[in-house]
Protein backbone atom coordinates (compact mmCIF):
# COMPACT_ATOMS: atom_id res chain seq x y z
CA UNK A 1 0.00 0.00 0.00
CA UNK A 2 1.18 3.59 -0.68
CA UNK A 3 1.79 5.90 2.37
CA UNK A 4 2.14 3.38 4.50
CA UNK A 5 2.30 4.23 8.25
CA UNK A 6 2.92 1.86 11.62
CA UNK A 7 2.39 3.24 14.48
CA UNK A 8 3.50 1.12 18.03
CA UNK A 9 3.43 2.07 21.57
CA UNK A 10 6.57 0.23 23.72
CA UNK A 11 6.98 -3.02 21.84
CA UNK A 12 3.18 -3.46 20.09
CA UNK A 13 2.14 -2.18 17.16
CA UNK A 14 -0.77 -0.53 17.91
CA UNK A 15 -1.94 0.94 13.95
CA UNK A 16 -0.85 -0.83 10.54
CA UNK A 17 -2.32 0.88 6.92
CA UNK A 18 -2.43 3.45 4.58
CA UNK A 19 -1.80 7.06 6.22
CA UNK A 20 -5.51 8.34 5.04
CA UNK A 21 -6.83 5.83 7.38
CA UNK A 22 -4.63 5.53 10.50
CA UNK A 23 -4.54 8.08 13.14
CA UNK A 24 -0.85 9.19 14.34
CA UNK A 25 -1.29 10.48 17.54
CA UNK A 26 -0.52 14.37 18.24
CA UNK A 27 2.82 13.14 20.69
CA UNK A 28 4.31 10.61 18.27
CA UNK A 29 7.72 10.41 17.63
CA UNK A 30 8.09 10.52 13.49
CA UNK A 31 10.24 8.86 11.33
CA UNK A 32 9.97 8.92 7.57
CA UNK A 33 11.02 8.35 4.47
CA UNK A 34 10.13 8.07 0.65
CA UNK A 35 10.66 5.18 -1.42
CA UNK A 36 10.93 3.25 1.15
CA UNK A 37 9.08 -0.72 1.66
CA UNK A 38 7.85 -1.56 5.25
CA UNK A 39 8.13 -4.82 5.76
CA UNK A 40 8.07 -7.23 9.12
CA UNK A 41 11.38 -7.87 10.77
CA UNK A 42 13.08 -9.96 8.46
CA UNK A 43 14.20 -14.19 10.03
CA UNK A 44 16.47 -16.33 8.85
CA UNK A 45 16.76 -20.36 9.88
CA UNK A 46 19.99 -21.02 9.89
CA UNK A 47 23.06 -19.06 10.86
CA UNK A 48 25.81 -19.33 13.02
CA UNK A 49 26.13 -16.54 15.05
CA UNK A 50 29.22 -18.17 16.67
CA UNK A 51 31.21 -18.33 13.71
CA UNK A 52 34.04 -16.33 12.48
CA UNK A 53 32.55 -15.11 8.69
CA UNK A 54 34.44 -17.44 5.41
CA UNK A 55 35.79 -20.47 7.36
CA UNK A 56 39.40 -20.46 7.59
CA UNK A 57 41.07 -23.31 9.08
CA UNK A 58 44.86 -22.40 9.68
CA UNK A 59 43.30 -18.81 11.35
CA UNK A 60 40.93 -21.31 13.97
CA UNK A 61 44.34 -23.07 14.60
CA UNK A 62 46.00 -19.71 15.95
CA UNK A 63 42.53 -18.01 17.86
CA UNK A 64 42.07 -18.56 21.41
CA UNK A 65 38.43 -20.18 21.96
CA UNK A 66 37.46 -17.46 23.81
CA UNK A 67 38.55 -15.04 21.13
CA UNK A 68 36.63 -17.27 18.71
CA UNK A 69 33.48 -16.80 20.39
CA UNK A 70 33.76 -13.16 20.95
CA UNK A 71 33.27 -13.00 17.19
CA UNK A 72 29.29 -13.51 18.26
CA UNK A 73 29.38 -10.27 19.22
CA UNK A 74 29.81 -8.29 15.84
CA UNK A 75 28.00 -10.76 14.28
CA UNK A 76 25.09 -10.07 16.05
CA UNK A 77 25.05 -6.83 15.62
CA UNK A 78 25.79 -7.17 11.52
CA UNK A 79 22.68 -9.41 11.38
CA UNK A 80 20.51 -7.38 13.66
CA UNK A 81 21.43 -3.85 11.29
CA UNK A 82 20.64 -5.73 7.77
CA UNK A 83 16.82 -6.05 9.38
CA UNK A 84 17.15 -9.90 10.47
CA UNK A 85 15.38 -9.48 13.77
CA UNK A 86 15.08 -12.70 14.48
CA UNK A 87 17.17 -15.92 13.73
CA UNK A 88 17.26 -19.61 13.97
CA UNK A 89 21.28 -20.32 15.22
CA UNK A 90 21.67 -24.21 13.95
CA UNK A 91 24.65 -24.71 16.21
CA UNK A 92 28.27 -23.76 17.53
CA UNK A 93 26.57 -21.18 19.64
CA UNK A 94 26.32 -21.54 22.78
CA UNK A 95 23.51 -20.34 25.43
CA UNK A 96 25.59 -17.14 26.45
CA UNK A 97 24.89 -15.43 23.38
CA UNK A 98 21.02 -15.75 23.38
CA UNK A 99 20.99 -14.57 27.16
CA UNK A 100 23.36 -12.03 26.37
CA UNK A 101 21.27 -10.22 23.69
CA UNK A 102 18.36 -10.77 25.99
CA UNK A 103 19.91 -9.03 28.78
CA UNK A 104 21.17 -5.91 26.56
CA UNK A 105 24.47 -6.57 26.90
CA UNK A 106 25.08 -6.24 22.94
CA UNK A 107 22.66 -5.67 20.35
CA UNK A 108 21.23 -8.84 18.07
CA UNK A 109 18.35 -10.64 16.97
CA UNK A 110 16.34 -12.72 19.25
CA UNK A 111 17.11 -15.91 18.65
CA UNK A 112 16.54 -20.32 19.17
CA UNK A 113 19.46 -21.91 19.33
CA UNK A 114 20.79 -25.55 18.78
CA UNK A 115 24.04 -25.17 20.27
CA UNK A 116 25.51 -28.20 19.20
CA UNK A 117 25.85 -30.18 16.14
CA UNK A 118 24.96 -33.77 16.44
CA UNK A 119 26.38 -36.55 14.13
CA UNK A 120 28.07 -39.89 13.62
CA UNK A 121 31.72 -40.56 13.78
CA UNK A 122 33.21 -39.90 10.82
CA UNK A 123 30.25 -37.70 9.79
CA UNK A 124 29.15 -34.37 9.32
CA UNK A 125 29.26 -32.97 12.98
CA UNK A 126 33.21 -35.38 13.49
CA UNK A 127 35.80 -32.05 13.75
CA UNK A 128 38.46 -34.94 13.30
CA UNK A 129 41.16 -34.24 10.18
CA UNK A 130 42.67 -36.52 8.25
CA UNK A 131 45.86 -35.58 10.71
CA UNK A 132 44.35 -37.16 13.65
CA UNK A 133 43.85 -33.53 14.85
CA UNK A 134 40.21 -32.21 15.77
CA UNK A 135 39.54 -28.62 14.80
CA UNK A 136 36.39 -27.61 15.80
CA UNK A 137 34.58 -24.89 13.66
CA UNK A 138 33.74 -23.19 16.62
CA UNK A 139 34.28 -22.38 20.52
CA UNK A 140 33.50 -25.04 22.43
CA UNK A 141 32.81 -22.88 25.70
CA UNK A 142 29.72 -24.67 27.15
CA UNK A 143 28.72 -26.60 23.72
CA UNK A 144 28.45 -30.07 24.38
CA UNK A 145 30.80 -32.17 21.72
CA UNK A 146 28.71 -33.34 18.73
CA UNK A 147 29.69 -36.97 18.14
CA UNK A 148 27.17 -39.76 18.63
CA UNK A 149 27.13 -43.54 17.67
CA UNK A 150 24.01 -45.46 18.64
CA UNK A 151 20.72 -45.08 20.43
CA UNK A 152 21.95 -45.16 23.78
CA UNK A 153 24.49 -42.50 22.98
CA UNK A 154 21.99 -40.16 21.34
CA UNK A 155 19.72 -40.04 24.10
CA UNK A 156 22.22 -38.96 26.49
CA UNK A 157 24.11 -36.20 24.36
CA UNK A 158 19.81 -35.06 23.32
CA UNK A 159 19.47 -34.50 26.91
CA UNK A 160 22.86 -32.97 27.44
CA UNK A 161 22.41 -30.79 24.56
CA UNK A 162 18.65 -29.55 26.15
CA UNK A 163 20.57 -28.96 29.36
CA UNK A 164 22.93 -26.59 27.76
CA UNK A 165 19.98 -24.54 26.33
CA UNK A 166 19.46 -25.86 23.24
CA UNK A 167 15.72 -24.64 21.48
CA UNK A 168 15.92 -27.37 18.84
CA UNK A 169 18.24 -30.33 18.10
CA UNK A 170 20.70 -30.12 15.10
CA UNK A 171 21.41 -33.47 13.84
CA UNK A 172 23.31 -34.44 10.77
CA UNK A 173 21.77 -36.86 8.59
CA UNK A 174 23.94 -37.15 5.53
CA UNK A 175 27.93 -36.38 4.88
CA UNK A 176 27.95 -32.53 4.12
CA UNK A 177 31.29 -30.07 2.44
CA UNK A 178 32.22 -28.69 5.03
CA UNK A 179 33.56 -32.27 6.59
CA UNK A 180 36.74 -33.91 5.86
CA UNK A 181 36.28 -37.38 5.43
CA UNK A 182 32.51 -37.75 4.56
CA UNK A 183 30.36 -37.96 1.47
CA UNK A 184 27.32 -35.27 0.86
CA UNK A 185 25.71 -38.31 -1.11
CA UNK A 186 25.98 -40.95 1.53
CA UNK A 187 23.03 -41.16 4.36
CA UNK A 188 25.00 -40.32 7.78
CA UNK A 189 22.77 -41.98 11.70
CA UNK A 190 19.89 -44.65 11.71
CA UNK A 191 16.79 -43.64 11.68
CA UNK A 192 16.87 -45.37 15.36
CA UNK A 193 19.23 -42.91 16.61
CA UNK A 194 17.36 -40.04 14.42
CA UNK A 195 14.08 -41.40 16.07
CA UNK A 196 15.05 -41.19 19.46
CA UNK A 197 16.48 -37.56 19.39
CA UNK A 198 13.32 -36.66 17.68
CA UNK A 199 11.55 -38.84 20.95
CA UNK A 200 13.70 -36.77 23.62
CA UNK A 201 13.56 -33.16 22.49
CA UNK A 202 9.72 -33.63 22.04
CA UNK A 203 9.40 -34.27 25.96
CA UNK A 204 10.15 -31.14 26.72
CA UNK A 205 8.42 -29.83 23.25
CA UNK A 206 11.58 -29.21 21.20
CA UNK A 207 11.96 -30.00 17.57
CA UNK A 208 14.87 -31.55 15.69
CA UNK A 209 16.59 -29.96 12.43
CA UNK A 210 18.46 -31.90 9.85
CA UNK A 211 21.49 -31.08 7.98
CA UNK A 212 20.43 -33.45 5.03
CA UNK A 213 21.57 -33.53 1.84
CA UNK A 214 21.10 -36.78 0.34
CA UNK A 215 18.07 -38.14 -0.67
CA UNK A 216 18.16 -40.99 2.11
CA UNK A 217 19.37 -38.86 4.60
CA UNK A 218 16.31 -36.26 4.28
CA UNK A 219 13.99 -39.41 3.90
CA UNK A 220 15.54 -41.03 7.26
CA UNK A 221 15.08 -38.28 8.71
CA UNK A 222 11.59 -37.30 8.08
CA UNK A 223 10.21 -41.13 8.55
CA UNK A 224 12.36 -40.07 11.85
CA UNK A 225 9.87 -37.33 12.63
CA UNK A 226 12.64 -34.27 11.95
CA UNK A 227 10.61 -30.96 11.16
CA UNK A 228 13.08 -29.16 9.15
CA UNK A 229 15.47 -30.52 6.47
CA UNK A 230 18.86 -27.90 6.06
CA UNK A 231 20.02 -27.92 2.79
CA UNK A 232 18.47 -30.13 0.80
CA UNK A 233 20.77 -30.35 -2.40
CA UNK A 234 19.94 -33.86 -3.52
CA UNK A 235 16.16 -34.51 -2.91
CA UNK A 236 14.62 -36.88 -5.31
CA UNK A 237 11.14 -37.18 -5.83
CA UNK A 238 10.10 -39.54 -3.09
CA UNK A 239 12.12 -37.37 -0.99
CA UNK A 240 9.64 -34.27 -1.91
CA UNK A 241 6.37 -36.75 -1.33
CA UNK A 242 7.66 -37.00 2.04
CA UNK A 243 8.16 -33.51 2.58
CA UNK A 244 5.33 -32.76 1.68
CA UNK A 245 3.53 -35.81 3.39
CA UNK A 246 5.06 -35.23 6.58
CA UNK A 247 4.54 -31.40 6.42
CA UNK A 248 7.92 -30.74 6.50
CA UNK A 249 9.53 -27.14 5.93
CA UNK A 250 12.56 -26.79 3.76
CA UNK A 251 15.42 -24.43 4.17
CA UNK A 252 17.62 -24.34 1.16
CA UNK A 253 20.72 -22.15 2.07
CA UNK A 254 21.07 -21.86 -1.74
CA UNK A 255 23.93 -18.96 -1.28
CA UNK A 256 26.12 -21.56 1.15
CA UNK A 257 27.70 -23.41 -1.17
CA UNK A 258 28.62 -19.99 -3.33
CA UNK A 259 29.95 -18.74 -0.45
CA UNK A 260 32.38 -21.75 0.66
CA UNK A 261 33.98 -21.10 -3.05
CA UNK A 262 34.23 -17.06 -3.22
CA UNK A 263 35.33 -17.61 0.57
CA UNK A 264 38.13 -19.83 -1.25
CA UNK A 265 38.91 -18.03 -3.54
CA UNK A 266 39.59 -14.62 -1.69
CA UNK A 267 41.85 -16.50 0.74
CA UNK A 268 43.75 -19.67 -0.81
CA UNK A 269 44.51 -22.00 2.00
CA UNK A 270 41.98 -21.20 3.99
CA UNK A 271 39.97 -24.62 3.10
CA UNK A 272 41.50 -28.05 1.65
CA UNK A 273 40.70 -28.40 -1.75
CA UNK A 274 38.64 -31.62 -0.92
CA UNK A 275 36.05 -29.21 0.64
CA UNK A 276 35.62 -26.54 -2.20
CA UNK A 277 35.65 -29.09 -4.59
CA UNK A 278 32.29 -31.04 -2.45
CA UNK A 279 30.62 -27.02 -2.88
CA UNK A 280 31.65 -26.72 -6.43
CA UNK A 281 30.04 -30.14 -6.99
CA UNK A 282 27.57 -29.22 -5.22
CA UNK A 283 25.56 -26.10 -6.96
CA UNK A 284 23.98 -27.35 -9.84
CA UNK A 285 22.74 -30.07 -8.46
CA UNK A 286 21.39 -28.28 -5.34
CA UNK A 287 19.94 -25.48 -7.36
CA UNK A 288 18.02 -28.32 -9.29
CA UNK A 289 16.77 -30.11 -6.42
CA UNK A 290 15.49 -26.81 -5.00
CA UNK A 291 13.42 -26.44 -7.96
CA UNK A 292 12.04 -29.25 -8.20
CA UNK A 293 11.16 -29.16 -4.08
CA UNK A 294 9.46 -24.98 -4.89
CA UNK A 295 7.72 -26.54 -8.21
CA UNK A 296 5.85 -29.24 -6.05
CA UNK A 297 5.09 -27.03 -3.55
CA UNK A 298 7.32 -27.99 -0.54
CA UNK A 299 6.91 -25.25 2.30
CA UNK A 300 10.22 -23.42 1.82
CA UNK A 301 11.77 -21.13 4.48
CA UNK A 302 14.97 -19.04 4.35
CA UNK A 303 18.03 -19.18 5.92
CA UNK A 304 21.93 -19.20 4.65
CA UNK A 305 24.15 -20.51 6.94
CA UNK A 306 26.07 -17.47 7.93
CA UNK A 307 29.03 -17.92 9.14
CA UNK A 308 29.85 -19.80 6.14
CA UNK A 309 29.68 -16.65 4.44
CA UNK A 310 29.48 -13.18 5.88
CA UNK A 311 26.76 -12.31 8.80
CA UNK A 312 24.89 -9.33 7.79
CA UNK A 313 24.21 -10.41 3.93
CA UNK A 314 21.69 -12.65 4.62
CA UNK A 315 19.26 -10.93 2.53
CA UNK A 316 21.33 -12.33 -0.54
CA UNK A 317 19.63 -15.65 -0.15
CA UNK A 318 16.18 -14.15 -1.22
CA UNK A 319 17.23 -13.26 -5.27
CA UNK A 320 18.15 -17.04 -5.25
CA UNK A 321 15.23 -18.33 -3.68
CA UNK A 322 13.33 -16.37 -6.89
CA UNK A 323 16.12 -17.74 -9.29
CA UNK A 324 15.04 -20.90 -8.27
CA UNK A 325 11.53 -20.57 -9.13
CA UNK A 326 9.97 -18.51 -6.17
CA UNK A 327 7.92 -15.48 -6.79
CA UNK A 328 9.38 -12.30 -4.82
CA UNK A 329 6.49 -12.12 -2.42
CA UNK A 330 6.41 -15.83 -1.47
CA UNK A 331 10.33 -15.46 -0.91
CA UNK A 332 9.03 -12.52 1.08
CA UNK A 333 7.05 -14.58 3.04
CA UNK A 334 9.41 -17.14 3.58
CA UNK A 335 11.61 -14.31 5.30
CA UNK A 336 9.03 -13.28 7.44
CA UNK A 337 5.20 -15.66 8.22
CA UNK A 338 6.63 -18.99 7.15
CA UNK A 339 9.34 -18.88 9.49
CA UNK A 340 7.41 -17.22 12.23
CA UNK A 341 4.88 -19.91 11.78
CA UNK A 342 7.42 -22.92 11.91
CA UNK A 343 9.26 -21.38 15.70
CA UNK A 344 5.41 -20.81 16.42
CA UNK A 345 5.85 -17.21 16.97
CA UNK A 346 2.98 -16.30 14.91
CA UNK A 347 0.85 -14.35 16.98
CA UNK A 348 3.43 -12.22 17.48
CA UNK A 349 5.88 -12.21 14.87
CA UNK A 350 5.97 -12.53 11.07
CA UNK A 351 3.48 -10.05 9.81
CA UNK A 352 2.39 -6.17 10.21
CA UNK A 353 -0.68 -5.75 12.44
CA UNK A 354 -2.21 -4.15 15.58
CA UNK A 355 -1.14 -6.27 18.39
CA UNK A 356 1.56 -7.97 17.09
CA UNK A 357 5.87 -7.12 18.58
CA UNK A 358 6.76 -3.99 16.71
CA UNK A 359 9.18 -5.34 14.59
CA UNK A 360 9.97 -4.21 10.95
CA UNK A 361 12.42 -2.89 8.64
CA UNK A 362 11.92 -0.35 5.81
CA UNK A 363 14.27 -1.12 2.92
CA UNK A 364 15.12 1.30 -0.13
CA UNK A 365 13.17 0.59 -3.09
CA UNK A 366 10.55 -1.66 -4.08
CA UNK A 367 12.08 -5.40 -2.97
CA UNK A 368 8.68 -6.85 -5.54
CA UNK A 369 10.02 -5.06 -8.38
CA UNK A 370 13.41 -5.90 -7.62
CA UNK A 371 14.15 -8.84 -5.12
CA UNK A 372 17.93 -7.93 -5.81
CA UNK A 373 17.72 -5.10 -3.26
CA UNK A 374 18.09 -6.88 -0.62
CA UNK A 375 21.17 -8.41 -1.71
CA UNK A 376 22.58 -4.70 -0.79
CA UNK A 377 22.36 -4.38 3.13
CA UNK A 378 22.40 -0.37 2.88
CA UNK A 379 18.99 -0.51 1.77
CA UNK A 380 17.89 -1.28 5.32
CA UNK A 381 17.10 1.94 6.23
CA UNK A 382 15.27 1.22 9.27
CA UNK A 383 15.81 -1.55 11.69
CA UNK A 384 13.08 -1.43 14.67
CA UNK A 385 13.27 -4.47 17.64
CA UNK A 386 10.37 -4.98 19.90
CA UNK A 387 9.52 -1.63 19.79
CA UNK A 388 13.11 -0.33 19.76
CA UNK A 389 14.70 1.62 16.79
CA UNK A 390 17.89 -0.35 16.64
CA UNK A 391 18.76 1.50 13.02
CA UNK A 392 17.84 4.79 11.78
CA UNK A 393 19.18 5.67 8.04
CA UNK A 394 16.20 7.14 7.00
CA UNK A 395 16.04 10.34 5.02
CA UNK A 396 12.69 11.59 5.28
CA UNK A 397 8.64 9.77 5.66
CA UNK A 398 7.44 6.49 6.29
CA UNK A 399 7.17 5.03 9.53
CA UNK A 400 5.72 6.47 12.57
CA UNK A 401 5.89 5.17 16.14
CA UNK A 402 5.63 6.71 19.94
ZN1 LIG B 1 24.91 -24.70 8.86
Amino acid sequence: MPEAVAVWQNDRLTAVGPRSSVRIPPNARVLEGDNLTLLPGLMDLHVHLGLEAGINFPRILMTPASLQLLHAVPNCAATLQAGFTTVRDAGITPVGVKLAVERGFFPGPRMEIAVSILGQTGGHADPWMPCGVEIPLGASLDVPDGVVDGVDSMRRKVREVLRAGADWIKLCTSGGVLSASDDPDAAQLTVEEIAVAVYEAATVGKRCMAHAMSARGVKNALEAGVMTIEHGCLLDEEAIALMKQKGATLIPTLVAARDVIVGAERNPGSLPPLMVDKARQMIQRHKASVQAAIAAGVTIAMGTDAGVGAHGDNGRELALMVEAGMAPMQAIEATTRVPAQLLRMQDRLGTLAAGKVADLIAIEGDPLADIGLFNDRSRVRLVVKGGRVVRDATRSRVAVGI
